[in-house]
């Protein structure tokens, strides 16, 4: 995982822990307990539609509500995740659990399009992956089109055989596959061609210093124009100004997520937020 290791800088969590005698050790048996006691928490992140002037979509990300430390930030914990293999059922509680919530916002009115979940190459790659996801869409009543799985390009390169089997069959469900971070990892641009892709989330680091930087600018024109002659969906990320989100609007980005919307908020929290927008000054 290239980008977390300190894009959002020093983990003060895993760096206290990992002064025990056998840190890793610590960890795993912190965070399996945590997923025994659920102490994992989703929150949701709206995704606005420069078009339809709505929220379509929601992201949910994790978070672990330790009794002691508080709340810590997944920047800290999936790392540990993915190389003791905790990602396994912990990726599987995400997605029930988004799923589910999903649901019950429909039931309660609130309709959104699709809900997306971020996905490791471990879950990706793990035999079962689709069959599992299809078995919680279908416990809760749930259409493969509702459900979105957000892969960075790092796990698409791991295999792109494999990677095109599997994303062939979320496809036939009807589930969507957007590429996380894009323009961070290390890829080609080839992959575009070959696997079944629907969106580009176009990285925080680039949206950052529009329109500022001339250069963020011309990269973030520049994966706008290639999404459009691929006809793939773009999403900016990290927009949190009126400024910005100016920019992309006029660079014909699609969808826009960030803190000028919300940040990411409790699920109960989030259906209040969606009856009430937009809001007044919204355009
Ligand atoms: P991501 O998927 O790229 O999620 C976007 C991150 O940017 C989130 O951080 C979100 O809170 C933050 N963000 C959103 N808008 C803004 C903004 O306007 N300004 C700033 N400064 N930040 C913004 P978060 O929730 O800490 O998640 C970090 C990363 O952890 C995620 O990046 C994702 O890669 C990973 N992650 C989170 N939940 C899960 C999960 O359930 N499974 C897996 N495999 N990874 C997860
Ligand atoms: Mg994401
Ligand atoms: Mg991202
Ligand atoms: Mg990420």
């Amino acid at each position: 995982r290239v980008k977390d290791s300190g894009r959002d800088g020093y983990c003060k969590f895993s760096q206290d822990l990992s002064e025990a005698v056998d840190e890793r050790l610590a960890l795993e048996n912190a965070l399996r307990h945590a997923l025994r006691e659920e102490q994992l928490e989703l929150h949701y992140q709206p995704v606005i539609d420069m078009e339809q002037r709505r929220i379509v979509a929601v992201e949910a990300l994790s978070r672990w509500r330790h009794p002691e430390r508080g709340l810590i930030p997944p920047d800290c914990f999936i790392p540990i995740a993915e190389d003791t293999k905790l990602i396994l059922p912990l990726g599987e509680w995400v997605a029930r659990k988004a799923i589910g919530q999903f649901r019950s916002w429909r039931d309660q009115g609130v309709m959104l399009d699709c809900v997306s979940i971020n996905t490791s190459g471990i879950q990706l790659f793990r035999p079962g992956f689709v069959e599992g996801l299809l078995g919680i869409l279908k416990e809760y009543g749930v259409e493969g089109r509702h459900l979105q799985i957000e892969l960075t390009e790092n796990v698409l390169m791991q295999d792109v055989e494999v990677c095109r089997a599997v994303l062939t069959r979320l496809r036939d469900e009807g589930i969507r596959i957007a590429i996380d971070d894009f323009g961070t990892g290390y890829s080609s641009l080839a992959y575009l061609k070959q696997l079944p892709i629907d969106m580009l989330k176009i990285d925080r680091s680039f949206v950052s210093d529009v329109p500022d930087d001339p250069n963020d600018c011309a990269i973030v024109e520049a994966i706008v124009a290639l999404a459009y002659s691929l006809d793939l969906v773009t999403i900016a990320e990290g927009v949190e100004t009126d400024a910005q989100e100016f920019f992309l609007r006029q660079m014909g980005c699609h969808r826009l997520q960030g803190y000028r919307y919300s940040r990411p908020i409790a699920a109960g929290e989030f259906a209040d937020f969606v009856k009430g927008f937009p809001w007044g000054g919204f355009p």
